[in-house]
């Protein structure tokens, strides 16, 4: 097998993966969503809310709000299979706000203004608004965050973007005549028609989605010129994270995962079954 990385930043990676199957790449893909541990905002007491915002909508907010978990700060907090987990009272946030100052009419209660007992778990972002509150009314809400794996909620998915699909290959009959019209039908603009060289050049063949639009042209002209197919062990993988973690992170920590089952697996059939 091997792995090419095409592009990475603090949120996403692409990768291609050759000669691997099916069942393989799911597998990494579904660690990746569901088996990763995470921190997110488990339980809320409101002890005031008068805003707009019902309580269980603010408190479903305030879960879905992405806080560092990098394997750096989860290190040493209990996880859901360990058993001091259900003892341990959570990473404590506030919520402690007041409406708008006179003259103004709301005022935007943003992720920033969630205060951590510990700073380096903290939201990932400042600026995602929570409610909003007008005059006279206030919030006084204590949160508490604990580890958790995505397979039980998806406030503790680190993926937003977890993907992966086959390498496309696109290939022309060269017994028919050049449709050079099926270029203009791909959604994607990687087609192009170069009528000048007599060929349709294809400008990014990863990024072609398998729609088929262009082989339907074709077939509508009557010409029948484009093939798109796929290459069964070769896949183009994407990762985007909330910023919870790197996808790098994600991606490793899926691997172990994987590893550890596979091993678990291997000591059962080794001791007898
Ligand atoms: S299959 Fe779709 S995306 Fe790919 S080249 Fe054809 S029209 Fe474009």
């Amino acid at each position: 097998m091997e792995i090419e990385v095409k592009s990475q930043s603090d949120n996403e990676i692409v990768f291609i993966i050759r000669d691997a199957e099916v069942p393989f790449v799911n597998a990494i893909r579904r660690m990746a969503m569901v088996n990763v541990p995470k921190i997110a905002i488990e339980d809320v007491n409101m002890i005031k809310n008068n805003s707009a915002m019902f309580n269980e909508v603010l408190a479903h907010r305030l879960g879905l709000t992405p806080l560092v978990s990098n394997m750096d700060v989860i290190e040493g907090l209990p996880l859901p299979e360990d058993e001091d987990y259900e003892k341990h009272p959570g990473i404590g946030f506030s919520l402690i706000e007041e409406g708008p100052k006179e003259g103004e009419e709301t005022k935007v209660i943003y992720s920033k203004h969630l205060i951590s007992s510990d700073p380096k778990i903290k939201p990932v972002y400042d600026t995602i608004p929570l409610v909003k509150l007008k005059p006279g009314q206030s919030l006084n809400i204590e949160a508490f965050a604990k580890v958790g794996y995505g397979k039980e909620h998806a406030k503790w998915m680190p993926t937003t973007v977890c993907t992966y699909k086959q390498y496309p290959e696109i290939t022309f009959n060269d017994d028919a005549n050049i449709d050079y019209d099926c270029a203009n039908a791909c959604p994607r603009g990687i087609l192009k028609a170069d009528r000048r060289s007599k060929v349709i050049k294809v400008l990014d063949i990863e990024d072609c989605s398998m729609c088929k639009s262009c082989v339907r042209a074709s077939q509508q002209n009557g010409l029948n010129y484009i093939n798109v197919g796929y290459h069964n062990n070769d896949f183009i993988f994407r990762i985007e994270t909330d910023g919870s973690m790197s996808p790098k992170e994600v991606l490793l920590q899926a691997c172990d995962k994987l590893g550890e089952k596979a091993e678990n697996f291997i000591s059962f059939v080794e001791n007898g079954g």
